[in-house]
């Protein structure tokens, strides 16, 4: 059993009828989902496939167990869930993986989630990736309505880049990240994770590069999410390690712009490049966490952090084309919000969840 909750979902047999009132009274504009602690969460991160063509070595053990293609969302029961949650006034989405463009008919997915924008309160579809699709599907994606992107590269070196994902290129990513500002995304943001004695030696070559190519750069603390095969505390690297040695280098301005994420920001003088951190353990941001993730199979996490979720897969396919009762589930997750996460890189793993199946 994965989480600590399940839905019990004959329980909502007895008040549908109930629940169906309720739902269709809650016209305001403002998102319908509120915690116990008064954090309105506008924002569902959806995880579409636990599958990739890297194998990074943050992020995966080197043997992986892929989930059989049952356990798996339908794209279609994707299209329906997301579509519950921007009816509920869910105004941010974004596509995330394993690796979202390694899906098939992803491009049929996008398409039918950016139509939701016509519809309902979401107003920004954003993807994560490591940007080896990108070339194929870059255009596509922003004719549908895809906003933002966010392209993993933790190097700039051909081998090291290999080590570092065990089976990526790093021509193919390039090319990914040339094809996406070709293709004219709103901003494009490069996500790097920095480990010691791994690539900490590029973390101001990977700025530049940023900056020459007129992108945003998110440093992100490793989390201990999943079994791996090396020594996290080892390789752990501290956002203020970081950014002490941007500072060196770059006037940094610190910025109050909010992405509606956990990141801070600081503006590169003379550049129009911002510098993000994302940074769980040193700096942390659970009392203004306005997200959940859905993960490949269906399951809600309310934290990313902890255990606590609800299935709605069960939901979803025991109650077939049912919105309103998948809405009054969601409604009611609020209630299993955790206040937030407590993360020890020294504790391995602390999520035995591994970033790929939970959506990063
Ligand atoms: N495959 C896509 C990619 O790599 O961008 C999307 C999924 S990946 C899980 C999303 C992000 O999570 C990536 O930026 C990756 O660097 C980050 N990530 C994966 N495992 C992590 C970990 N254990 N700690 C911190 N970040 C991690
Ligand atoms: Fe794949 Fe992204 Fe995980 Fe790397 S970080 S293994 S690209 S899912």
């Amino acid at each position: 059993m994965f989480g600590r909750f399940s839905i019990d979902a004959a329980r909502y047999e007895f008040d549908k009828r109930l629940n169906w009132r309720i739902i269709n009274t809650m016209t305001d504009n403002f998102s319908q989902l509120i915690d116990r602690f008064g954090r309105r969460v506008t924002y569902v991160r959806m995880s579409i496939t636990d599958r990739c063509d890297f194998r990074c070595v943050y992020c995966m053990d080197e043997e992986m167990h892929f989930m059989p293609r049952e356990r798996l969302l339908t794209l279609e029961e994707i299209v329906f869930l997301l579509r519950a949650f921007c009816e509920l006034g869910v105004e941010k989405l974004r596509i995330t993986g394993g690796e979202p463009l390694v899906r098939r008919n992803v491009d049929w997915l996008i398409e039918q989630v950016g139509a939701l924008k016509r519809s309902t309160a979401l107003k920004e579809l954003n993807l994560t990736t490591n940007g080896s699709q990108l070339p194929k599907y870059a255009k596509k994606l922003a004719a549908a309505g895809m906003d933002r992107v966010n392209i993993s590269l933790d190097s700039l070196k051909k081998d090291r880049f290999r080590e570092l994902t065990r089976t990526g290129e790093l021509t193919q990513v390039l090319a990914g990240i040339g094809a996406a500002k070709q293709a004219g995304f709103k901003r494009i943001k490069l996500n790097t994770v920095i480990m010691k004695g791994r690539n900490d030696d590029e973390i101001i070559d990977l700025a530049e590069f940023a900056i020459d190519n007129d992108l945003d750069i998110s440093y992100i603390e490793e989390m201990p999410l999943g079994h791996v095969s090396h020594s996290r505390s080892e390789s752990f690297c501290s956002s203020d390690f970081v950014l002490a040695a941007l500072q060196n280098r770059f006037d940094l301005q610190s910025s109050i712009v909010n992405t509606g994420g956990p990141s801070r920001y600081y503006q590169i003088t003379g550049s129009s490049s911002k510098i993000g951190f994302i940074s769980p353990h040193s700096h942390n941001f659970c009392d203004s966490c306005n997200r959940v993730r859905v993960t490949t199979e269906g399951r809600l996490l309310l934290c990313l952090g902890q255990e606590h979720s609800m299935d709605l897969r069960a939901i979803i396919r025991q109650y077939p084309g049912d919105i309103n009762m998948l809405k009054q589930a969601i409604i009611e997750s609020m209630n299993i919000k955790p206040k937030g996460h407590d993360f020890d890189i020294k504790a391995q793993p602390v999520i035995f969840r591994h970033m790929s199946v939970t959506g990063g």
